[in-house]
């Protein structure tokens, strides 16, 4: 069970708070999408969870426990970015591996799991070529392969396809809903995009100004909006 509960969770840089207070239960399983405008604390919210950022207050808890003292590394949570760091210099076969590095896992099983997940996003060819040698979109199904093979329980996605062209960004869409569905697992997805967040996830979070405006399903919060931010952000046409 990987569910997610953001308990009061306030964050400051410095004077600034960026987060306000936002309580927040994301069910096992869920494809949510968190969207609003640049700066409004998403990625500083995904940070959170992840364990790369501490909350200033408040609890995160996953899977039924308060995580605020887990590390980054033991809380079974893998994280695909924008500007997807794979390495220039390793193969893509390396680069998938790498995730799996420091985690003893025996090289019959590591070969077993390369496979597995490379066949997942359609690399299986491409496992001896180094990334300069890939499109945009095959480097992003690497980065996501090496999050896939560590197996875990939760998948946070920052803006994950931002740096793709529409086509191509159309078509990683679908197939991020169908390896959602494959998988089973909780993701969490970031985007500013209005469009994506409305085509992409079964429960909707939007944020302003680092508080939550309105939780709900994509056909609640576009045709039932219970703000003025939530109705022109979403945006029913004038
Ligand atoms: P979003 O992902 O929604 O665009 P962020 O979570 O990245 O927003 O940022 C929210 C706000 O916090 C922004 O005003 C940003 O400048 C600020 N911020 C983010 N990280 C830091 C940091 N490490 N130090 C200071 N300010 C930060
Ligand atoms: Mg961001």
């Amino acid at each position: 069970m990987a569910e997610i509960i953001l308990k009061d969770i306030c964050k400051s840089f410095g004077e600034t708070a960026v987060v306000k207070h936002v309580d927040l239960t994301i069910e096992d399983g869920a494809f949510s999408v968190i969207v609003g405008p640049s700066g409004c604390g998403k990625s500083t919210i995904l940070r959170m969870i992840a364990g790369l950022e501490q909350p200033t207050s408040g609890e995160i808890w996953i899977s039924g426990k308060c995580v605020n003292y887990v590390p980054p590394g033991k809380r079974d949570i893998a994280m695909v970015f924008q500007n997807y760091a794979i390495y220039p210099t390793m193969s893509v076969r390396d680069n998938i591996e790498f995730g799996l590095k420091n985690r003893r896992v025996p090289k019959e099983e590591r070969d077993t799991l390369i496979g597995d997940v490379s066949d997942i996003v359609g690399l299986t060819e491409y496992l001896g070529r180094k990334p300069s040698e890939l499109s945009g979109g095959q480097r992003q199904r690497v980065a996501l392969a090496r999050a896939m093979v560590k197996k875990p329980s939760v998948f946070l996605m920052d803006e994950p396809l931002s740096n793709l062209d529409a086509k191509l960004r159309g078509q990683m869409r679908s197939e991020l809903i169908q390896l959602h569905d494959r998988l089973g697992t909780t993701f969490i997805y970031v985007t500013h995009d209005q469009v994506e967040a409305m085509s992409m996830g079964n429960k909707i979070v939007i944020m302003n100004q680092g508080e939550i405006m309105q939780v709900g399903k994509p056909m609640t919060v576009y045709h039932c909006p219970e703000n003025i931010f939530s109705a022109q952000f979403i945006g029913t046409p004038p």
